[in-house]
């Protein structure tokens, strides 16, 4: 319990601010420079503190107020792996055994007819390759490939153990002899602090009509990847997207869908325009609905959790044969326990 309620994070100022200290203080919209935001959770999965918000003028949800680039590096770095792996072991934190993914991503472009001219996509350049695990599917392939990973300890570990030419840093210390044809982002984009300087530093690196895959957790997707938003948020995440959004965020630095679903999976064209002028389809009102319904589904399933319990329990005690013997304070307290082991689960 906090020491008075006053304590709680509601974003008001206790001393009069003026425009510069309002300016700093408030982070505007990635995608449309906005700063009306709704609050949509303040803890993440491992409970730590994470505000999100969603923008009520393009529906992007995003972390507000964000760490700074240089303590995401330091987050990346010390803490993150071993956060959300459990283990500084490398040998479980890069498997071995090579990834699906890569095979996964090979056949999606394919599927989609991105190698139809095969000749011009010969080159594939992953950024936060970790290992090289997608490259290897593509190095088997014939693709040369190159990725790039802010891990020191996985590129060492993907040079030692696959022989792969991966480079320890970010996309903007990268060095390029010629233009990649295919860049891949696989989730990874949605760590990115600056999206539209990372994306135009891709527009300069991607080959003219290149195609940049990106794959992201989408939000449409939670009920089969996470069942709900609490266990799907984690801090190291900062931005949460539809299709819709992702598809405005690339529209606006000059990238055009090919494909793409709400899981996230997506391609995406280089178009010459780098920043074409833009309408913002909003996603607000349909994100919101669509949480709050997600919320509505967990408590069903809850109830129905609930009931089977109660059936299972009322045969326990055998009820038809032994009405004079049925206790309901028994089944009640039984049922409690179920709501608290449960109340844990989540
Ligand atoms: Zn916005």
């Amino acid at each position: 319990m906090l020491l008075n309620d006053k304590y709680k994070n509601d974003g008001i100022s206790l001393i009069k601010l003026n425009n510069l200290q309002r300016k700093i203080k408030k982070q505007t919209c990635t995608i449309c420079k906005n700063t009306n935001f709704q609050k949509l959770a303040e803890k993440d999965r491992y409970g730590l503190y994470n505000p999100v918000v969603i923008c009520k003028y393009c529906g992007l949800i995003q972390t507000n107020p964000r760490m700074t680039q240089d303590s995401y590096i330091e987050f990346y770095n010390n803490e993150f792996q071993k956060l959300y792996v459990g283990t500084k072991n490398p040998k479980k934190m890069f498997p071995l055994h090579g990834s699906k993914n890569g095979v996964k991503i090979y056949n999606y472009l394919l599927k989609h007819k991105v190698f139809k001219e095969s000749n011009k996509f010969n080159y594939v350049f992953e950024v936060g390759c970790g290992a090289g695990l997608n490259l290897l599917f593509f190095r088997k392939k014939g693709f040369k490939v190159q990725g790039i990973d802010i891990s020191k300890e996985a590129i060492e570990f993907g040079r030692n153990k696959f022989k792969l030419d991966l480079y320890h840093g970010v996309l903007k210390d990268m060095k390029f002899d010629a233009k990649p044809n295919i860049i891949i982002y696989s989730h990874v984009l949605e760590h990115i602090l600056d999206l539209n300087k990372e994306l135009s530093l891709i527009h300069d690196i991607l080959s003219d009509g290149g195609i940049l895959y990106i794959e992201v957790p989408g939000i449409k997707d939670i009920l089969k990847s996470h069942l709900y938003f609490l266990k799907y948020l984690q801090i190291a995440h900062v931005y949460h997207f539809t299709l819709n959004t992702l598809n405005t965020l690339l529209n606006k630095n000059g990238f055009e869908l090919v494909f793409g679903d709400e899981s996230i999976r997506s391609v995406f064209k280089k178009i010459n325009n780098r920043n074409p002028e833009i309408k913002i389809k909003n996603d607000y009102e349909e994100v919101l609905e669509f949480l709050y319904k997600l919320e509505y589904r967990i408590l069903l399933y809850y109830m129905i959790y609930m009931l089977r319990k109660i059936k299972d329990n009322l045969k326990d005690f055998k009820i038809k044969d032994n009405l004079k013997d049925f206790k309901i304070r028994e089944i009640f307290s039984i049922i409690m326990k179920d709501i608290n082991h449960y109340k844990k689960r989540i």
